[in-house]
């Protein structure tokens, strides 16, 4: 397969994903099952929503930050600026990004349910860093718009594999400062860079070596030394939360591979609405149909939770993963803003191959 191939299925597959979900995501599976049949949601929506919008954004930022040497975060959060002004419908200070060909279309100006911490966040003047929090939100806003940021390294982020990681991360935690609202992230920019490796590596291994990386880079305590458990050590309220994501990544890892009923293990992990969850919830559906998009999509949207984010963020993941011919030709035609999304892509693809 092509690399490009892999950009366009990551951000294409997102698009499908999230849109989806989107006429469901404040339904129950039983009207769901009831409305679609007990397949589940297989038919499309109209629109994208904001977790699409949000994606977009992200990969402008950096495409932004890559020519004009701003760097990270900066230049993603002068991006989400302008994205802010798209929602806000009048231009706070008069200041946005006169390159942004998404602040142009007009398509990108329509509210599609954006999430209230992104709107306080971003409105709040202050742009939240890791070190610097500004909420204490775990919401999974975060998450399910940092895929491009396994898709392109930047210039001014540490050289090496976890590059990917901390841009996920400092993307996220722009709006979402709560350790479970940019770990998640990281997680998935980490993936999305693994799986365009092409190392050989399966799903499985991919989400196993990005969960290790995640509590090497996040809780380097998690590790207690010899003869300590980790009950005896520090109870940081970051530290715990580690724990808790290892131990929820991992179930969905292994769930993946049993035969409890689908539904029963996505209510297990959880509805989505946090960013560890959503991501779970994600990871989970990737592994059991890993060879069958629509399988995998239909079922990260067909639950009780936040079914456009979680549709969006498995979409990424197998989209990489399958490229873009893993997506059902039908949905794929009916994405809203198909062409703009895989433009996207497409600047993205090129802009990794100037190192
Ligand atoms: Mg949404």
């Amino acid at each position: 397969m092509k690399i490009l191939d892999r950009y366009r299925g990551c951000l294409l597959a997102g698009g499908v994903g999230d849109q989806l979900g989107n006429d469901v995501e404040f339904m129950r599976r039983e009207e769901m099952l009831e409305m679609y049949g007990e397949r589940g949601v297989r038919i499309m929506s109209q629109f994208i929503t904001d977790d699409t919008q949000m994606t977009l954004f992200t990969a402008e930022g950096m495409l932004m930050g890559r020519k004009h040497h701003m760097p990270m975060p900066a230049c993603v959060y002068q991006s989400y600026l302008d994205w802010y002004a798209t929602q806000m419908n009048a231009l706070k200070g008069g200041v946005f990004n006169k390159e942004s060909v998404l602040f142009r279309e007009e398509r990108l100006h329509r509210r599609r349910a954006p999430g209230n911490t992104c709107l306080t966040a971003l409105g709040s003047g202050d742009m939240g860093t890791m070190d610097e929090p500004i909420n204490h939100s775990k919401g999974c806003g975060g998450v399910m718009r940092t895929a491009p940021c396994g898709l392109l390294k930047m210039i001014d982020t540490p050289d090496g594999e976890d590059a990917y990681a901390i841009q996920g991360a400092m993307a996220a935690a722009i709006t979402h400062t709560h350790i479970m609202g940019y770990v998640p992230a990281a997680m998935l920019s980490d993936m999305v860079h693994m799986i365009l490796l092409e190392d050989g590596r399966t799903l499985k291994e991919i989400t196993l070596d990005s969960l290790a990386r995640m509590m090497r880079l996040f809780s380097p305590e998690i590790v207690p030394a010899e003869g300590c458990e980790a009950d005896d050590a520090p109870a940081s309220g970051a530290f715990v939360s580690m724990l808790q994501f290892r131990e929820l990544m991992s179930r969905a890892v292994k769930l993946a591979e049993t035969d409890v009923p689908v539904d029963e293990a996505i209510m297990s992990l959880g509805e989505g609405w946090v960013g560890d969850e959503a991501l779970a919830i994600a990871v989970y559906c990737v592994l059991k149909y890993q060879d069958d998009m629509e399988a995998c999509l239909s079922a990260a949207v067909t639950h009780d939770g936040d079914s456009d984010s979680t549709g969006a963020i498995a979409g990424n993941i197998l989209g990489a993963w399958l490229g873009v011919e893993g997506i059902p030709a039908q949905w794929l035609a009916e994405l809203e803003m198909r062409g703009i999304i895989d433009d996207m892509a497409c600047r993205l693809f090129e802009a990794a191959q100037v190192r």
